[in-house]
């Protein structure tokens, strides 16, 4: 999801409500920015002539006045509200508050993304003491109004005055037990009038405050409880999740009621034009019949599969069919869409593009191009790139899958293989989470409350709900495997157990599930690599991977399309080949210091280090030599002559040595122990040797480029083992051209100091071994000073590579390994909207990511600029290189799909402007 919020230039007019209704209407698709995606789509469809009730939009701008004016709207809208209200009440001939022809409408709130079930509604507002008599002579149904009434005094205080549900349902169901009543629909007419008189001495008795009478308070008061439900806790969490910005607020709309609960030929529903959890092209979603549209969505009835309505009611389900294949070619996107069927008669309460898994992205893409609905431009931007690791997600083994007995299944919501500990609530998951457990979140329905719970858990598992639940909805979105709707699942939240038929499952037990199938079981069950990397180690056949050919395909349209290269940052030639398999042409980093992890290198490494003497340091760094020479080659030959960037070793010390701590600790239990003297010795003179090298800061110390000036040697072998290998590979044939990188630099004469040696060693290597190579040297942009005088660097640079995570904490002064610790708090209180080692801080690192590419160009015109920092892998912060005009980005190699994915977004957005 984007997070740049385009400015409509209609977001200076004074006009601030926008209505809909008679076949026309004032906004259009376009206004999403101010009429929210609900207001946007219900202007568009009845213009576009289909049956949507009447109404109209309060826009999200009034949102911003609202919270400016200290939770009040301006006194113009109250007049444009009132106005609007009238012109609602003539078009239908029916008024707010009436005792013959009521009016009754909907608050619902649309902000410009969607965020499903985080924001409030109220539904049958007017109703009053005369208008429900009025309801109840239209529509000759009792029973009908009066249940209507009560339903909508329950939301009211509940929404608009904070009264707990818990308290209108005590009353609820003490009128059920001293009626001897069992169901909802036992209660008659005039049990419901009961329970109306005993709701307004709930709401007195709760709020200090009587159940207004009159329609326009009422109005008023769910409008203002709707733009305050944008700040209320899930919706904030919610944004925080998905990066939606906090100032851009919420519209109102407010409609004409249309009811799915007046009797047996009303229903209400929702669904997809294609199935969002598999991407196959199946009319897809589910209905409750006479229902309101609440109880599909909140999960509470699990509701019947849309294709049964077409036996309960043809004709509307013949309509339903129609109109939502018109609204999926106009949008040419998959439809999300509500709709109630009232006596027989549909309406349209909502269409939108629809959510939908990674997985069902691509189908949808690739198969709306076969369909010739898009073209493959479209489709490349019809597919989210984040949502691509989700096709790279762990699958089950099938041996491992097989030996355990399906216990028992629910609805598919979200594909992807779960296996993890029962957690029976979201903070616990967090908590259980925090300590790196896999935990399953297990709830009887998932609340949007629920949000921060789903987000750490490896899945979601609901024992009611549809396929559109929030659960369902929220997961697929997540990319989160889900199974909801598990019909026999008992869940005791109190106890922390859950138990199908009698097998009872405990918090902490191991339980699996498959989010595509929607079968559960109890145990762990290993997990395996996906279709798609079974393809690419050969393990299976591409012909027999239908996603991995969709797969392909759509990144093959993205390739074309792309003006920025992408490369991988990768140390070992296993990683090069998979990010070469993906599409990655070149290496933007190869970091040489993670070639000495090995368990036969780490001692070398370590000697090296250690050496007291330039003797000794050259002697270590003899038996580095082929140990590089050997990777060199390895990583040139696996990206097959694309350009291989290898930086110079950039490590804080002290992530090869033991640490101090633990050796002092080893030397004072030697010391009790006999026949120990020559090791103690030993351990005692590293302890003195690490002691002189400790650095109370080593991310500010003795790293980088500053290794290569205090010890030279260690530039002179790796430039050696780089020109060996390339010499070796141009000998075999084959060619590459190394570009040499030196870290941390922030002054030019450390570049100098450093190529000098390189070029040297590099002539001499050359001479040696007969052979010529082309090679460029090149630095990272990744201290302040760097950028800033990226002018006088570019003279000695051939290329640039930004290195966004040390240029990210230098800038911020924030410690790369210890930010964990306080970032939480700084997003929580919305110092910052996300984190900036994830994507890139436009505003500050990113202004010194451009003045270092505006000043490098200028010295330097060829200058070759690319990025290798984290960031390099991440879609918004790849938005911001392209524009400011990088060559290319870098990313580690799971992460290639979807930087080729988000390079082509950035060459068709920025072409279109
Ligand atoms: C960087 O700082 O962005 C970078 C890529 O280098 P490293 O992460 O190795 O410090
Ligand atoms: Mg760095």
């Amino acid at each position: 999801m984007t997070k740049q919020i385009r400015k409509t230039n209609k977001s200076t007019n004074s006009k601030h409500l926008f209505f809909f209704g008679g076949g026309k209407a004032e906004g259009d698709q376009t206004m999403r920015d101010l009429l929210g995606g609900k207001g946007a789509g219900l202007a568009e469809m009845t213009s576009a002539g289909l049956p949507v009730p009447p109404g109209f939009t309060i826009s999200t701008e009034v949102c911003t006045l609202f919270y400016k004016g200290g939770n009040k709207v301006p006194i113009s809208v109250e007049k444009e509200m009132k106005t609007h209200l009238g012109k609602l009440e003539n078009l239908i001939d029916a008024e707010l508050g009436s005792s013959e022809k009521p009016l009754l409408v909907s608050v619902r709130s649309g902000a410009k993304f969607s965020m499903p079930g985080m924001m409030d509604t109220i539904l049958n507002l007017g109703l009053n003491d005369d208008a429900v008599e009025g309801l109840k002579a239209q529509t000759n149904n009792g029973r009908f109004a009066c249940d209507s009434y009560r339903r909508f005094i329950q939301m009211f205080g509940n929404v608009v005055l904070d009264i707990p549900k818990e308290a209108f349902e005590h009353e609820f169901d003490g009128i059920k037990s001293e009626r001897g009543m069992i169901f909802d629909t036992d209660l008659d007419e005039i049990a419901l009038r009961e329970v109306i008189d005993r709701y307004k001495l709930v709401i007195t008795r709760e709020s200090d405050f009587e159940f207004p009478q009159d329609p326009l308070q009422q109005l008023r008061m769910s409008r203002d409880a709707v733009f305050r439900s944008w700040q209320n806790p899930r919706a904030i969490e919610y944004r925080r999740i998905y990066n939606i910005p906090d100032e851009i607020g919420t519209a109102v709309n407010i409609q004409a009621m249309v009811f799915g609960n007046t009797g047996d030929r009303s229903a209400t529903g929702v669904g997809f034009t294609r199935n969002p959890a598999t991407g196959a092209k199946e009319f897809y979603g589910e209905f409750l019949i006479n229902a309101q549209g609440e109880d599909v969505v909140a999960g509470i009835r699990t509701p019947q599969p849309i294709k049964e309505l077409e036996s309960v009611m043809p004709q509307a389900y013949k309509q339903l069919r129609e109109i939502t294949s018109r609204l999926e070619r106009h949008y040419r996107d998959v439809q999300d869409f509500e709709f109630t069927i009232q006596d027989d008669n549909l309406f349209m309460l909502q269409t939108r593009s629809g959510k939908r898994t990674g997985y069902a992205a691509v189908v949808i893409a690739t198969d709306f191009v076969t369909e010739g609905l898009i073209n493959t431009t479209d489709a490349v931007l019809l597919v989210d790139p984040g949502a691509l690791s989700q096709l790279l997600a762990p699958v089950f083994d099938p041996e491992s899958w097989h030996q355990l007995p399906v216990v028992t299944r629910g609805l598919p919501a979200s594909p992807g293989a779960a296996s993890g500990k029962v957690v029976f609530n979201a903070d616990s998951a967090v908590s259980w989470a925090n300590r790196n457990e896999p935990v399953i979140l297990v709830r009887k329905e998932t609340v949007p409350d629920d949000i921060h719970g789903m987000h750490v858990a490896k899945g979601v598992l609901t024992a009611t709900g549809g396929m559109t639940s929030h659960a369902a909805v929220v997961g697929r979105q997540m990319g989160k495997p889900s199974v909801v709707g598990v019909g026999d699942l008992r869940v005791d939240e109190e106890s922390h157990t859950m138990s199908v038929e009698g097998r009872v499952v405990k918090e902490g037990d191991f339980i699996s599930f498959d989010g595509l199938t929607g079968e559960v079981k109890f145990g762990q069950i290993e997990t395996q690599p996906s279709e798609i990397l079974q393809v690419l180690s050969g393990e299976l056949d591409a012909k027999s991977s239908d996603i991995y050919q969709r797969f392909s395909i759509l990144l093959s349209w993205a390739k074309k399309i792309r003006r920025i290269g992408v490369r991988a940052n990768a140390d070992l030639p296993e990683q090069a080949d998979i990010a070469y398999k993906f599409g990655a042409r070149g290496i933007g980093l190869c970091r040489t210091e993670h070639m000495f992890f090995g368990e036969d290198r780490l001692p070398i490494m370590q000697r090296m280090i250690l050496a007291e003497t330039e003797q000794m340091r050259r002697d270590a760094l003899k038996e580095l030599l082929p140990l590089q020479r050997k990777d060199f080659y390895d990583i040139f030959e696996a990206m097959h002559g694309e350009p291989v960037t290898i930086r110079m070793i950039d490590p804080p010390l002290h992530e090869f040595l033991p640490k101090r701590e633990e050796l002092m600790v080893e030397i004072a239990q030697l010391e009790f122990l006999k026949d120990k003297d020559e090791e103690l010795k030993n351990k005692r003179e590293l302890l003195s040797r690490i002691e002189q090298l400790h650095e109370f800061n080593p991310m500010m110390g003795h790293r980088g480029v500053r290794l290569g000036v205090a010890y030279p040697e260690i530039t002179e072998m790796q430039t050696k083992a780089i020109i060996e290998a390339a010499c070796m590979l141009s000998k075999d044939g084959k060619s590459v051209v190394p570009e040499i990188m030196i870290p941390l630099v922030g002054h030019v004469r450390e570049l100098k100091h450093q190529k000098a040696i390189v070029d040297r060693v590099a002539a001499e290597t050359m001479r040696v071994q007969g052979c010529e190579v082309e090679y460029l040297v090149g630095t990272m942009i990744e201290v302040p000073r760097g950028a800033i005088t990226a002018d006088k660097i570019a003279t000695e640079a051939q290329f640039f590579s930004f290195g966004t995570n040390d240029l990210t904490q230098m800038t911020f002064g924030f410690s790369r390994d210890d930010a964990g610790k306080f970032l939480p708090a700084y997003r929580e209180n919305r110092i910052l909207d996300q984190d900036p080692f994830a994507s890139i801080d436009v505003d500050g690192v990113g202004q010194l990511v451009q003045l270092a590419v505006e000043k490098g160009r200028q010295a330097r015109p060829n200058l070759k600029l690319g990025v290798c920092g984290e960031h390099g892998g991440d879609p918004a912060s790849i938005q911001f290189f392209a524009k400011v005009g990088l060559d290319y980005v870098s990313a580690s190699p799971y992460r290639i799909p979807t930087a080729l994915l988000s390079v082509a977004h950035a060459a068709i957005r920025y072409s279109q402007k």
